[in-house]
């Protein structure tokens, strides 16, 4: 970019036809060059962004419910981290760690092990995207348990890599016409409190461990993967009681329970990371997204033992725990804790909801509100059949777009609004988001 940086107005502004000639002459120069498996939710082109809105290239400034799929959770150019960052790539950006190491690995592995749950001995393994990171701790578990075996749940989205898309459930589009996939991945059923005609937390992992057992055994089991909330999948948050018993039932079978906290982590549920909403501590906890700013970071941190049980020189990769990732993720996690951001994360999370519940009084196709801290959805249904709705959603997110709010969807059926804004967002932005979708949902109807 040519252009002065100059300071973006914190409120949302539309002053062009959504998108702008600026980002329609992008969109055509990416049709061009760009390969078109890369979608986009909204062919508007950053220009800048920070304290939850983002401004495009025509000058619009879009308010941001989305943080870039739950990545800037401290903002898009917080303070600390764009510090931090500068002073780093001045020094060097690139040794390799498995080459010459430096210390911001080691601060980030120290900081991650003190705040992930539990005071057991833990240690950490650094690598860049969320998939890589669930890659890597399965094969800890699998060197650990000597044991082959995954399971994984309904609903589950763990990424876009071979072993990860076979562990993700939603075939279009992120597993259509890519196969074979791995093996030795099972999936059992989740708890869906929506959905599963009201069984509880244990009654769903019951159902969920008598599938394990009869379909793979708990003796080939070497670990079971789970997010605490679904992420991609719908923002589902299981019944109490569901993770625990499945987390006992892992310690009673020697299997490895890994919680996929990749969306969830680093202050997002109102929560440092959402196994503590229910005190659980899992074995080996995959964090990535929020970790960092934005620079590709993501982690495995876990129970001592477990991580040591691999090899030397079998855990790694050329860019995994890059410095400048490092030193942002160092700024984060002081940012979170020095702006409070997991206490202004559940205030964030009650006034979605609150507006959310509002719409949903006299609005019956907004058929359930679920989610913790700022990580909250809707389930838009058809309000008489109560089946899944991805039409309305689709129509109420590009309403919503025209009038400069980001805003995804999310769900097997493509039939969730999700909201998760940047912890750095300001009350006043989010009730004008929300009086932009309160109109989208007075004004339009399914597409499909
Ligand atoms: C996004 C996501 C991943 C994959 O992360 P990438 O960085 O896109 O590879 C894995 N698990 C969960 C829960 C996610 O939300």
């Amino acid at each position: 970019m040519t252009s002065v940086p100059t300071a973006t107005p914190a409120k949302r502004l539309v002053r062009t036809a959504m998108p702008g000639p600026r980002s329609l002459a992008l969109s055509g120069r990416k049709a061009a060059a760009v390969a078109h498996g890369v979608g986009s939710t909204m062919p508007v082109y950053a220009a800048r962004a920070h304290g939850g809105v983002v401004e495009d290239v025509d000058g619009n400034v879009l308010i941001d419910l989305g943080s870039g799929i739950a990545v800037t959770t401290v903002g898009a150019s917080s303070p600390r981290v764009v510090a931090a960052v500068q002073a780093q790539v001045a020094e060097f950006t690139h040794t390799c760690f498995m080459v010459t190491p430096y210390e911001g690995y080691v601060a980030v592995a120290e900081r991650l092990n003190a705040l992930t749950p539990g005071d057991h001995a833990k240690r950490s393994v650094l690598f860049n995207s969320g998939a890589e990171a669930v890659e890597n701790a399965v094969k800890i578990a699998r060197t650990y348990t000597g044991k082959q075996a995954v399971a994984v749940f309904d609903h589950a989205y763990h990424g876009r890599t071979s072993l990860t898309m076979a562990m993700t459930a939603k075939s279009m589009p992120y597993k259509h016409g890519f196969g074979p996939f791995a093996p030795e991945v099972y999936r059992a059923p989740l708890s869906y409190p929506y959905r599963d005609g009201g069984l509880s937390g244990a009654e769903s992992a019951a159902r969920a461990i008598d599938h394990l057992e009869k379909q793979v055994g708990a003796d080939t089991l070497a670990a079971l993967v789970v997010e605490p909330i679904q992420g991609e999948g719908g923002f589902i948050v299981p019944a109490p009681g569901f993770l625990s018993t499945l987390l006992d039932w892992c310690r009673s079978n020697a299997v490895v329970f890994i919680a996929d906290e990749v969306q969830t982590g680093f202050a997002r549920t109102g929560a440092m990371f959402a196994s503590e909403h229910e005190g659980l501590v899992p074995d080996l906890i995959v964090t990535a997204k929020g970790i960092a700013g934005g620079l590709p970071l993501s982690a495995v941190t876990g129970r001592a033992d477990m991580m040591d049980s691999v090899h030397p020189g079998g855990l790694g990769g050329t860019y995994g725990g890059n410095p400048l990732a490092c030193a942002a993720a160092l700024a984060v996690m002081d940012t979170i804790e020095a702006d409070g951001l997991v206490a202004r994360a559940s205030d964030i999370g009650e006034l979605v909801a609150g507006r959310l519940r509002r719409l949903q009084a006299d609005d019956s196709r907004l058929g359930d509100i679920r989610g913790r801290g700022a990580m909250i959805a809707v389930e838009l249904v058809d309000a008489s059949s109560g089946a899944p709705d991805p039409g309305l959603a689709k129509a109420v997110a590009a309403f919503a777009h025209g009038e400069g709010v980001i805003v995804l969807t999310c769900g097997t059926h493509g039939n969730v609004l999700r909201f998760l804004p940047p912890l750095s967002i300001s009350d006043a932005l989010i009730e004008d988001a929300f009086d932009v979708l309160e109109s989208a949902f007075a004004s339009v109807t399914s597409t499909m």
